[in-house]
């Protein structure tokens, strides 16, 4: 499996629109953040998508993609919905409905502010054509288990997700202690890191190396950071198992 980060940016995305700090105005590749996604790339070609943010056409065309067979949606808000329309171009390459994953909620409000791209495949492929699954426990996706993870956003509660020692986790302010069990043994994590100072539905950097401590995985990459964020200097703060996730960042995964 490769993991290949496609998006590490927070709602904002970096450079943020009207600002001149140091990370929006830097030349530094790493400090360019489009909106938070990843995509799993299967040893026979599938690819499991996390999320479907505004950036996706962008993600899309950078690291030359041509197939979706499946998306994960850790949860609705904007920053990780609102590109769900882009999945239309690879419905057209490869006459495919895609299936969505999701929590009740989520679902439900996919039916109700995307309704027009659920639907079955007919002889047009002028819009999206999507299928939304609601998961509440491991399901099978492309041939291999994935494990919905419940965590706190703020008061919502939404999915990280687990593909084998994988786990995303994004926009998390707090883990329930039932989820931890869901947890073990994880090798790969790739975590919500918003900023320096607190905020009420992410962790910040000082939570997000606790929660790191306390699962324990080998790799750590932070992801969702806002501009305040630069890379070079937060990666000389870190530990040396935690590291700056940036767009394009490949991750071999066996
Ligand atoms: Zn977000
Ligand atoms: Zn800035
Ligand atoms: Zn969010």
């Amino acid at each position: 499996m490769q993991l290949t980060v496609l998006g590490v940016g927070s709602s904002a995305g970096t450079p943020a629109i009207g600002c001149g700090c140091a990370t929006c105005t830097s030349a530094d590749p790493r400090n360019q953040r489009t909106r938070c996604s990843s995509m799993i790339t299967l040893e026979d070609g599938q690819v499991i998508l996390m999320d479907t943010t505004p950036d996706l056409r962008q993600q899309a065309l950078r690291e030359h993609m041509r197939r979706v067979d499946a998306v994960l949606y850790t949860h609705t808000h904007a920053d990780h919905l609102h590109g769900i329309d882009d999945l239309r171009a690879f419905c057209q390459i490869n006459r495919r409905q895609i299936p969505l994953y999701s929590y009740p909620e989520a679902i439900t409000h996919i039916q109700e502010k995307f309704g027009y791209t659920l639907r079955e495949p007919s002889s047009y492929w002028d819009l999206p054509v999507l299928a939304a699954h609601v998961v509440e426990a491991p399901f099978e996706v492309c041939g291999v288990q994935v494990t919905p993870i419940p965590v706190m956003h703020g008061r919502i509660r939404i999915y990280a997700y687990r593909i084998g020692n994988l786990v995303y986790m994004t926009d998390v302010s707090a883990i329930p202690e039932a989820s931890f069990a869901l947890l073990q043994g994880v090798e790969v994590l790739l975590i919500d890191c918003l900023r320096d100072t607190p905020h009420p539905t992410h962790v910040n950097v000082e939570q997000s190396l606790a929660l790191i401590a306390q699962m324990g995985a080998r790799r750590n990459i932070l992801i969702h950071m806002t501009h305040e964020l630069e890379y070079h200097a937060l990666t000389a703060r870190l530990p040396a198992n935690v590291e700056v996730g940036y767009d394009g960042l490949q991750v071999t995964l066996v």
